[in-house]
This record gives structure tokens, C-alpha cells and sequence, in this order.
């Protein structure tokens, strides 16, 4: 699909906003594992929308699902309500609730709209004060922007809604001195994906539970990216016995159709009241519809306990590479970041996707993979193959430059 009039590169650059750079490839279609550019060139996609298409691309069953609906009831306003949010929030509640508080969810159309619904329920609490990670990402709104901590996004943006302090990631100790009395929340990922796939130490979370109980301060619990079967649980917080007051959850919720989540637990939930909060499309029938198909098809098909395998085998297979250049492979489930011996990630990166592998480098040294929960031994094992020879032909110089 080249010529005159289909130069997608360029029409990109002349049409859409410059937020993102240039685009690493057109793509056309895809189907499971698979992504064709309009080149008609075939690659393994190993980051899944950057952690979203948990049951692969095109799946049958949100395609179903999402159809149906569409074709039932496509949109209704907040005024209304449908079977399909009714029942997905009622599902959502009782993943986040497993010792039966109510749990009340208010739906948005991404991340950080989940964040900023949390973010303004903090504020009902009558203090204002949040405490989030250093490292951490919440998205790129205003409101998400000002708990998410790389300087990069923020300091072009200031002044962002106070008053956030940033304590280091898994440091308890430094967590215990940043919350007090006047703490509205503790903000936290139980991975963080976007610094590289960082894992809160074991404790962590079950701490930053503790010290926000005795402060009378909410726990926020950021699900966005390791939540619904990608970190090989349901919810890592729950699995990890943690007790959240506040949950958001959105990329595989939809396996790529626009849905977020914030639910609210216990007497968090009852801080929103009619007025505090709204939008249009959220809690959108066709939404729902694709969220309730991806919860269906997870637990259907136990896809939430094959990441956690699947995630093992992996970073086994990896490892039994014994490439001096890869210093670890870190992460839960099918989220991990490869840690690389020297800042080479973004030229590994290119050479992967030139062998026909999509992954991401969110970290000079640190190679980001997402698979979707369906991807197979062989496409793993084949990956181990292909990342070991990216990884050498970039530090012989044979590929790129190291960055
Ligand atoms: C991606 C991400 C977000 C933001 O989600 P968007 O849909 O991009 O707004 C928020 N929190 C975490 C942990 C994420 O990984």
C-alpha cells in the first residue's frame, strides 16, 4: 500500500498532533499475536496496545459482544441505565471486594479518567493532601498529571492541583513519615509499568494499607496497567491480601475498546454524591458489553493463572539465554521489563521490531513486554531467541547505535 496519495508517514506528521514523535509503523490489521503494517508486513506483537489487548487482537468474543450491543442499544446518557454497566460494575465489585465491602464504580473512557475520578473523590474527604510514588505513572490529564511523578510530563504543566508529595517506591519507612493526619490518600501501583516494570516489594502494599488505615487516609490502588489477569491475578492488590479504598482499573478492560474504571470501596463509596462527578460516554452499554466479554473470556479460558505460567516460562527462557548483556528480567504475570547490562533499550527496541517483534523501551536500559495472555510457548520461547540476538547485534554495533 504505497504511491501517490498514501504516504502515511507524511500525512501523519501534516495531520495529527506532534505528541507522540513518528509513528514506528502503519498498521493495518490484527489478528491473536499478530500486526500487519499496510506494507503487509507481519509482526508478533509483544506489548498488546501497550498492555491492553489481553486476549489478543480481533478477539471473537468482544467482537461478538461489541457488535450485538451496538446493534441493540449504542449509547444512552448518565440520565439512564443499562443491564451491561449494571452488571459490569457488580462484576468489578466483587473482583475488588473479595471480603464483601460494597463497592460502588464510576466509569470513564481511560486511565486517567479513572485516576481523576479518584483524585476528586480524595478530595471529598475533607483533606487535600496526597501522597504518591516517585516513579510512578497515573496518566496525562491534569489531575492524573499531578500524581504521576516523571518531571518531564509535569514541569511544562505546573501549576498542577496540590498538594502531592512523592515518596519513594517500596520505601515503608519513607512512606510512615510522608503520611499524617491531614493525608487525604496514598496513591500506588503494585507495578509500575511505565519506570520499567518495577514490582512494590513484597510488604509493601500490605504496609501503605497499614499506615493509611491509622491516618484515616484513603488507599489508591493504580490497577490501570497491572490489573485483570496481566500480572497473572485478577488484582494484584488483592491477591496480595491489601484491602484498597479505591481501585481504578482501564487498558485490558476493554481488550482495546475505550473503558475505564474507579471503584470505590466501603465508605469511599459513598463520598461521590449525584453532582460531584460525571461524563458523557462513561459507563457506555457497548463498553460495558466489551468489559463484561473480557471478563467472561478470562475466566473462561484461565487466562489469569496462564500469565502467571506463561510469565514464569519467559523470564526461564530468558534467563537460560545467559546473555552477559541482560542483567534480569523483572515483573509479575506477562509484565516484565528485561533489564539490559548497558542504555541500549531503545536501539534493541528498533531491532527487535526490524526482526518482526513489537516490544517497548519505557527505560534507557530497561526493554518493556506485554503479551497478550493468550500468546503461546513457542512465541515466548522464540522471543527469548530473537531478544538475545537483538541485544548482541546492538552491542556489537551491528545494529543502530547504542543509545
Ligand atoms: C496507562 C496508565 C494510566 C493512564 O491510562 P490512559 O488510558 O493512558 O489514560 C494510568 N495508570 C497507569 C498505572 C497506567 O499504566
Amino acid at each position: 500500500m504505497t504511491g501517490p496519495g498514501l504516504d502515511w508517514p507524511a500525512r501523519y506528521h501534516a495531520a495529527l498532533a506532534h505528541t507522540f514523535g513518528a509513528p514506528r509503523r502503519v498498521l493495518a490489521r490484527a489478528e491473536g499475536t499478530h500486526v500487519w503494517d499496510v506494507d503487509g508486513r507481519c509482526y508478533t506483537d509483544f506489548l498488546s496496545g501497550i498492555a491492553v489487548t489481553v486476549l489478543g487482537h480481533a478477539h471473537p468474543a468482544v467482537g461478538a459482544a461489541v457488535s450485538a450491543q451496538l446493534g441493540q442499544l449504542d449509547h444512552v446518557s448518565n440520565f439512564f441505565a443499562t443491564p451491561p454497566q449494571i452488571t459490569l460494575a457488580e462484576r468489578l465489585g466483587a473482583l475488588a471486594s473479595p471480603d464483601g465491602r460494597p463497592a460502588h464504580v464510576f466509569f470513564g473512557n481511560s486511565g486517567a479518567e479513572a485516576n481523576e475520578a479518584a483524585f476528586k473523590l480524595t478530595r471529598l474527604t475533607g483533606r487535600t493532601r496526597i501522597v504518591a510514588m516517585e516513579d510512578g505513572f497515573h496518566g496525562r490529564t491534569m489531575g492524573a498529571l499531578a500524581v504521576t511523578h516523571h518531571p518531564s510530563y509535569r514541569e511544562p504543566f505546573a501549576p498542577l492541583p496540590g498538594e502531592v508529595v512523592f515518596a519513594p517506591y517500596g520505601d515503608v519507612d519513607a512512606l510512615r513519615a510522608a503520611v499524617d493526619a491531614t493525608t487525604a490518600a496514598v496513591v500506588v501501583e503494585p507495578v509500575q509499568g511505565e519506570s520499567g516494570v518495577k514490582v512494590a516489594p513484597p510488604g509493601f502494599l500490605s504496609a501503605a494499607r497499614a499506615i493509611t488505615a491509622e491516618a484515616g487516609a484513603l488507599l489508591w490502588v493504580d490497577e490501570v496497567q497491572s490489573g485483570l489477569g496481566r500480572c497473572g491475578e485478577w488484582l494484584v492488590s488483592v491477591a496480595d491480601g491489601v484491602a484498597p479504598d479505591i481501585v481504578t482499573l482501564a487498558k485490558g478492560l476493554g481488550n482495546g475498546f475505550p473503558i475505564g474504571a474507579c471503584i470505590a470501596l466501603g465508605a469511599a463509596g459513598e463520598l461521590f454524591t449525584p453532582g460531584s462527578h460525571g461524563t458523557t460516554f462513561g459507563g457506555n452499554p457497548v463498553a460495558a458489553a466489551a468489559g463484561l466479554a473480557v471478563l467472561d473470556t478470562l475466566r473462561d479460558e484461565q487466562l489469569v493463572e496462564a500469565a502467571r505460567n506463561l510469565g514464569d516460562h519467559l523470564a526461564a527462557a530468558i534467563a537460560a539465554r545467559a546473555n552477559p548483556l541482560i542483567a534480569l528480567v523483572r515483573g509479575r504475570g506477562l509484565l516484565r521489563g528485561i533489564v539490559l547490562a548497558r542504555p541500549i533499550a531503545a536501539a534493541v527496541n528498533d531491532a527487535l521490531l526490524e526482526a518482526g517483534w513489537i516490544a517497548n523501551a519505557p527505560r534507557p536500559d530497561v526493554i518493556r513486554v506485554a503479551p497478550p495472555l493468550i500468546v503461546t510457548r513457542a512465541e515466548l520461547d522464540a522471543f527469548a531467541v530473537a531478544l538475545d540476538q537483538a541485544v548482541t547485534a546492538v552491542a556489537d554495533g551491528k545494529e543502530g547505535e547504542a543509545a
